[in-house]
């Protein structure tokens, strides 16, 4: 689930704060992460090597705020066993057997309870 959190997961980030988004592959709704600041967003580094020093803080803060949206994701999205597509608890179903998107519950005549409604 993790991996394909990762795969769908759109890294919108700039300079100053991180942000990521995925869209559900039914509805289209986009779901956007919690923004988190840079710690340095507003701080200039005055040498080169101070540069480098952010620039290597700015990719570390990158990677846990991913981790984090990735987390915060898994609770927003489902991935269905079916059409194997990544969608919104709006759109997800919990069925008797296995749980699936809703255009696939349909399709196979499954009943169940969406998510999310
Ligand atoms: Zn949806
Ligand atoms: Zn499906």
């Amino acid at each position: 689930m993790k991996t394909i959190i990762i795969n769908h997961m759109k890294n919108i980030s700039n300079e100053k704060e991180f942000l990521f988004s995925i869209q559900c592959s039914n509805c289209h709704k986009e779901w956007k992460s919690v923004p988190i600041h840079f710690s340095k967003a507003y701080e200039k580094p005055l040498t080169n090597a101070k540069k480098i020093v952010y620039q290597a803080l700015f990719q570390q803060e990158l990677e846990s705020a991913a981790n984090k949206a990735v987390k915060d994701a898994q609770k927003q999205f489902n991935y269905c066993p079916i059409c194997k597509s990544l969608v919104c608890n709006s759109c997800f179903m919990i069925c008797e057997d296995i749980d699936m998107c809703i255009d696939c519950a349909k399709e196979l005549q499954e009943n169940g309870e969406i998510v999310e409604s």
